[in-house]
């Protein structure tokens, strides 16, 4: 329907002359007079040989031009991230919070493996392939630059996760909001680490910790290989959790560099790049209602 609208709307425009310069439907016209005007040369393909001549339409009939598809789409994708990205197959935006809470299977056995990073314990570390990857780099990155950071904590399924946060109102009288409930942590996702430094080890995490070297060169460094501080200092309000230096998430390099240049918490950026998908939807739409009368 769109189609034979544009045809029509076409036509309509070849009549009263009012296609503006730029247009596709002027430069087929432009073309068309041009190939008029250029004696019968047979052309030559893009290999050097000569290519079969197109029986060119009559110039006594109207000519009849195919709207590419392409046109269907003609909004342009603005906002910084790419589609490609937001469509996120691999759910690495995926967002978890006491709000946003993870089914007890997710993301299932299969789409984890074994971190190789050197470890601050003997626990088993899993997490997903394409963040373990990045971690990896990370820490050689590090040692490169003299700092020997040590893995914590991975992936933590839904029943740990709700034993560690049973105990931890248990030992504290009080929900302290610094152990997320089952489901809300996104130590579930095998995008998540909480990393630290020798020093650390054994110690009770806080935020002291960002005074570090360690901690410094992870905040400076981290989006390199895309990570992000999860729960950064000043947005408690916003992540509902005390600020953790030591806990970084893994959402790729181009959305890390773009969160932590805005200053935005993975919250305000999942409202911020829905917002730009229903907003380019819904102006897609009227265009194509515009389009159709
Ligand atoms: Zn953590």
């Amino acid at each position: 329907m769109r189609t034979f609208c544009a045809t029509v709307a076409f036509l309509l425009a070849l009549c009263l002359g009012c296609a503006g310069p730029g247009a596709p439907e002027a430069a087929v016209n432009r073309a068309m007079a041009q190939e008029a005007a250029t004696p019968e040369i047979a052309p030559v393909s893009e290999s050097g040989g000569l290519a079969f001549s197109t029986p060119r339409p009559s110039q006594t009939e109207p000519p009849l031009v195919e709207v590419p598809e392409e046109s269907e789409e003609a909004l342009p994708w603005t906002y910084p991230i790419s589609r490609e990205i937001l469509d996120d197959e691999q759910d690495v935006l995926r967002l978890v919070n006491a709000n946003n809470l993870l089914d007890k299977d997710y993301p299932g056995e299969d789409m984890l493996v074994e971190v190789t990073v050197r470890k601050a314990n003997s626990n088993e570390m899993l997490a997903r392939a394409v963040a373990s990857e990045a971690l990896q780099a990370m820490f050689d990155a590090a040692d490169e630059d003299g700092l020997k950071l040590y893995l914590y904590s991975a992936y933590r399924n839904y029943r740990s996760q709700e034993v560690i946060h049973y105990n931890r109102v248990e030992a504290m009288g009080y929900d302290d909001g610094l152990v997320q409930v089952a489901g809300g942590s996104e130590h579930q996702t095998g995008l998540a680490f909480d990393v630290i430094s020798y020093a650390w080890i054994g110690s009770r995490f806080n935020e002291d910790f960002a005074d570090t070297p360690e901690g410094q060169w992870m905040a400076e460094n981290c989006t390199r290989f895309g990570f992000i501080i999860r729960y950064p200092e000043g947005k408690q309000d916003i992540t509902g959790i005390e600020y953790e230096p030591w806990h970084l998430r893994y959402v790729g390099v181009e959305v890390a560099t773009y969160m932590t240049e805005k200053g935005l918490t993975l919250e305000e950026f999942t409202v911020e790049w829905r917002n730009a998908v229903f907003d380019y939807e819904m102006q897609s739409q009227q265009s194509m209602s515009i389009d159709s009368f």
